[in-house]
């Protein structure tokens, strides 16, 4: 929508073209030869850059001759710290928590965390994400590294109060001391990052998963969490040993456990959502959860959530990474593959999936009014890919084009809150080549203690 045309130009911040505009609104408009300006990091006018030359006189132009722009990825799900793990535990196990014979997170200082994720936060903001739900132990670091490098992003801690050198080994052991000391790590994190930046970071709790938090723990930071607003975060029917824990603990699933403790609302992002049969399918639909889906996390597992019926029942589908790659472009094809295996037909197709992976994700995280969609009035937070990429064409519909074909590789410039903090491929707030080197040293280490040699 553009606005009314002044009598003389104004002055604005940026304005971004572009050949093709993805704008993703309620009429999912695009545009060609398009234009976006931008004021005080909002959106002030979006339409034909022929009309928006006449209208404003920026401060700074990002040229859009070959470039595709598009709003920014929402990853709903993901920690940046077990990049640690990336390209070992694809082979060796699931879920890292869960999996002997590689790097603990309870090995880990606050200075390893924070050097991986800025690795993780690197990566995300490389492969065209500008929004990122993040936790993890030292959560701080997470905030940190995000802020640094100019990301939106929603942190939180890691609160368990399972022992997790003995799960590790299969055992359940839970402490109320480690359940105090991520409750108090959580606090801590919502204390000092809550809101920084104009909002830019916000913290929100999240219990790890329902087997290695008691039924004590949930309540507890059930209750925090209603004190605080915004989501609740966690890992839910993830794995058969977590099902199997909760049924001898409790006898009930999952997410009956979770319906019981009052958690299961539509103020829940659950990750994985993996092993649910009928009954739980119909308990989460009707509480309007979200699903925060991984495909590339339930294909290198061996199964695939069963979304399409989730989504059927009433709960909404959000896209993530988790762990294994930042590519949320990747994961959106990979959502569609698995579906059409999993249901032998054609269920899902490109647009569906491209609005999981940025309006879709947006509202589910209390921030569709903020991002999501290029509309006047949100925040300019956008991605130009390399439209002369051979990957890009030809662009038919574009859609097509943007979900099986694109790949991270092809974002060249991220603006996030008005600011470009990805150019030419790299960022702009910190050296990427030393985040590498950093990263890796941490790894080499970690994976020492582990038992493996390391060749970087
Ligand atoms: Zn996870």
């Amino acid at each position: 929508m553009s606005t009314q045309a002044p009598a003389s130009p104004e002055p604005c911040d940026l304005l971004v073209t572009g050949d093709t505009v993805f704008t993703l609104d309620a009429g999912s408009r695009v545009l060609k030869d398009g234009a976006i300006a931008v004021r005080d990091g909002l959106i002030v006018d979006i339409g034909p850059a022929a009309e928006l030359a006449v209208r404003w006189t920026p401060a700074r132009t990002l040229d859009g001759h070959d470039r595709i722009v598009m709003p920014g990825l929402v990853n709903v799900h993901n920690h940046t710290p077990l990049m640690i793990t990336r390209g070992m535990i694809e082979d060796i196990g699931f879920a890292p928590m869960y999996t002997p014979g590689i790097p603990q997170g309870h090995w880990l200082t606050e200075d390893d965390a924070y050097a991986l994720s800025r690795l993780g936060m690197y990566e995300l903001l490389r492969a065209g994400c500008t929004t990122v739900v993040d936790y993890y132990r030292y959560p701080s670091s997470c905030a940190r590294a995000a802020a640094e490098l100019g990301l939106r992003a929603v942190i939180a801690g890691r609160v368990h109060d399972a022992d997790p050198a003995a799960l590790a080994t299969g055992r359940y052991e839970h402490k109320t001391a480690i359940g105090q000391a991520s409750l108090a790590e959580n606090a801590e994190l919502i204390a000092r990052w809550n809101g920084h930046d104009g909002g830019r970071i916000r913290c929100d709790w999240a219990p790890h998963a329902p087997d290695t938090c008691s039924d004590d723990l949930l309540r507890e930071v059930g209750r925090l969490a209603e004190a605080h607003g915004g989501n609740v975060h966690t890992h839910l029917s993830q794995l058969p040993l977590e099902v199997e824990a909760v049924q001898a603990r409790s006898g009930v699933t999952p997410p009956q456990l979770l319906d019981k403790l009052g958690l299961l609302n539509d103020r829940l992002i659950a990750a994985h959502c993996i092993h649910m049969e009928r009954p739980d399918i119909e308990l989460c639909g009707k509480a309007g959860i979200t699903v925060a889906h991984a495909p590339i996390g339930n294909a290198k597992g061996g199964r695939i959530a069963p979304i399409v019926e989730l989504r059927e029942a009433g709960a909404r589908i959000a896209l993530c990474t988790d762990t294994f790659s930042g590519d949320l472009i990747e994961a959106m094809r990979w959502a569609i593959s698995m579906q059409r295996i999993n249901r032998q037909g054609n269920v899902l197709d490109a647009r569906t999936v491209l609005g999981w992976a940025t309006r879709d994700g947006a509202e589910a995280i209390g921030l569709g009014d903020t991002v999501g969609s290029l509309e006047v009035g949100k925040k300019a937070d956008l991605v130009m890919l390399d439209a002369s990429a051979p990957s890009l064409a030809p662009l038919v519909d574009g859609y097509g084009v943007l979900v099986h074909s694109a790949s991270g590789h092809d974002v060249d410039t991220v603006v996030i809150d008005g600011k470009v903090v990805l150019a030419g491929g790299k960022p702009t707030l910190a050296d990427g080549a030393a985040i590498a080197r950093d990263a890796q040293a941490v790894a080499r280490q970690q994976w020492n203690r582990a038992g493996r040699d390391v060749i970087g």
